[in-house]
């Protein structure tokens, strides 16, 4: 008798959360890959795994070299090809553009088709407009290799109070004046991206525990690996959250990045039985349901 197949491919491709106004979709597993598309943003962050929908993002922000971040990008670029969109936009820690431009260059050497994209480094602390009223500044992440987190930011000019009720034609003339004061410049820490990194980047970085949504990594949950073995490894354990907890002022705490030695549902447990309440409640587990891993 034959009997039927039982799937041992695991979970859906795509995870999909919501972390406070933002959605996150994509795969996340340490070691293995990592891509994630935030349509409100028209970002894709990392590219550890082409994924057909991908392909056709505004821009793509690279944390860093290892392969379970970039391993999906040429296959991105000949997407966007074969659909005509136009050319990519990739943010990269500047200590990787030649590296990544030579990746091109062989993909392209092997497929007979240039892989055209514009590779736009960065560093730490450099910020650039990335339409409307968002920004991107970069941070330093701490990995053993050249590593950056992204810091999105919402910029608005709002009429400083004492000019409330004036009428608009005043407003204007004042502006046009050049008179100091009309508006004040207001920041809002929309949603920061830090993977792949010691847990020192909340420190070297304060502002991140100030971000509305911040999608961090946590490659490490439970005691199968401590936090001196995470440490060693520069990556991040869930004990590590339990320490800082007090100081998140997050609206929510995007979790991902794990390692497979645990499932989906070990991860979930973890998160639910070593985080304190206040901070639990923040955080989402970005991982398939059930208790497999994709692939
Ligand atoms: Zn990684
Ligand atoms: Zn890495």
């Amino acid at each position: 008798m034959v009997r039927a197949a039982r799937s041992d491919y695991g979970a859906r491709v795509i995870t999909e959360v919501r972390a406070g106004p933002y959605t996150l979709r994509g795969v996340s597993v340490g070691g293995v890959y990592t891509t994630l598309h935030v349509p409100e943003l028209d970002v894709v962050l990392d590219a550890g795994l082409t994924l057909r929908s991908f392909a056709t993002a505004g821009r793509y922000f690279l944390s860093h070299g290892h392969l379970d971040h970039v391993a999906g990008l040429a296959g991105l670029l000949n997407i966007r090809g074969l659909v005509g969109a136009k050319r990519a936009r990739i943010h990269l820690p500047a200590e990787i553009e030649g590296a990544v431009r030579d990746l091109l260059r062989a993909h392209g050497s092997l497929a007979r088709a240039e892989l055209d994209a514009e590779l736009l480094p960065m560093l730490p602390g450099e910020e650039i407009p990335i339409g409307g009223s968002m920004f991107v500044r970069a941070l330093r992440t701490h990995h053993p290799v050249p590593s950056l987190g992204y810091q999105f930011i919402r910029r608005v000019a709002r009429l400083r109070p004492e000019h409330h009720g004036k009428a608009p034609g005043e407003i204007a003339r004042l502006r046009r004046e050049g008179g100091p004061g009309v508006f004040d410049e207001h920041e809002s820490l929309e949603l920061a991206y830090v993977t792949d990194t010691l847990s020192r980047v909340l420190e070297t970085t304060p502002s991140l525990l100030e971000s509305r949504v911040l999608v961090l990594e946590c490659t490490f949950v439970d005691a199968t690996r401590s936090v001196e073995d995470a440490r060693r490894k520069a990556h991040l354990h869930l004990d590590e959250l339990v320490a800082l907890a007090p100081g998140f002022q997050n609206e929510a705490i995007v979790l991902m990045h794990f390692g497979q030695g645990a499932s989906p549902d070990r991860v979930r447990e973890a998160v639910k039985s070593r985080l304190p309440e206040g901070l639990r409640e923040r955080v989402v587990v970005f991982a398939p349901e059930g208790d497999r891993w994709f692939g």
